[in-house]
């Protein structure tokens, strides 16, 4: 469906849902004891803060919007020039570095008026395949020694987390590439599960629970909920799919979650 069209199918859908009885609304935040927040959405040509706007008043979703800095924003002057773009909206700002070392281009100063930064582990360097990194999210990505891949892949979460540069919340958790992805409850191991864990809760982390990856599972949000660990729900989208959190609500609705259980960033946004 093309963007324009689901934009006027969702705003008469939402005309519509005024007039209905209560009972009959879905996707209206009263359904839910969580809050409808969509943290990890990317401005593209096909989605523009009015775009992410008219769909945030058609469905009650609440959008925090980041940035990969590198083409777009690169430096204090690029970071501040985002940042003054989307503060007239209603949404939150976050940015999504890809790699530790990513402060060295801004100041604290400007990374400050960030509500969150939300980073993955995705990026593996993974030295039996010749050295190279490994971009896990593309679907050829090649796993030729599983136990090789899942050791490195835990030393780039623990590096991501343990970084010491300002992070809020660990995105894309338990994601594995699709040669592998198979063996997901066995290679996530409670072992390895724990040790994430421990890591994200020592620095005071929240979790994303990923809408595009369906990760993670059941087990693992409820050992980091007995932790007192936060969740966010993200899209990772960047088009007319923004908000859509089928995954996140239902296995949130599972673990039973709660609007205490969610991280909200604490600014007062604009009306
Ligand atoms: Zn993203």
């Amino acid at each position: 469906m093309r963007r324009r069209t689901f934009i006027r199918n969702i705003a008469l859908a939402s005309g519509m849902m005024a007039v209905a009885p209560m009972a009959a609304c879905s996707g209206n935040e009263e359904d839910y004891d969580f809050p409808l927040m969509d943290l990890h959405v990317h401005l593209a040509e096909d989605l523009t803060i009015d775009d992410i706007m008219e769909i945030s008043r058609a469905t009650n979703i609440q959008f925090g919007i980041v940035e990969n800095p590198g083409e777009m924003v690169y430096d204090d002057e690029s970071l501040r020039a985002y940042i003054e773009m989307l503060r007239p909206y209603p949404v939150y700002i976050g940015l999504q570095p890809m790699s530790p070392g990513w402060t060295a281009n801004f100041s604290p100063e400007a990374i400050a008026e960030l509500d969150y930064v939300l980073m993955d582990p995705q990026t593996v360097p993974n030295g039996n395949n010749f050295g190279e990194t490994l971009r896990i999210w593309n679907v050829d990505t090649y796993v030729d020694d599983t136990e090789y891949f899942m050791e490195a892949y835990m030393d780039r979460y623990l590096e991501v987390i343990n970084n010491n540069e300002p992070l809020t919340t660990l995105g894309w958790p338990l994601f594995l590439p699709a040669c592998i992805a198979r063996d997901y409850y066995k290679l996530w191991t409670k072992e390895r599960m724990e040790t994430i864990i421990t890591a994200v809760k020592n620095r005071d982390l929240n979790i994303e629970i990923n809408d595009l990856a369906h990760t993670p599972h059941e087990e693992f949000i409820l050992m980091a909920k007995e932790e007192g660990i936060k969740f966010t729900f993200g899209s990772d989208t960047a088009d007319n799919k923004a908000g859509r959190l089928s995954y996140c609500k239902e296995i949130a609705r599972k673990c039973k979650l709660t609007r205490k259980d969610f991280f909200v960033p604490d600014r007062v946004l604009p009306a």
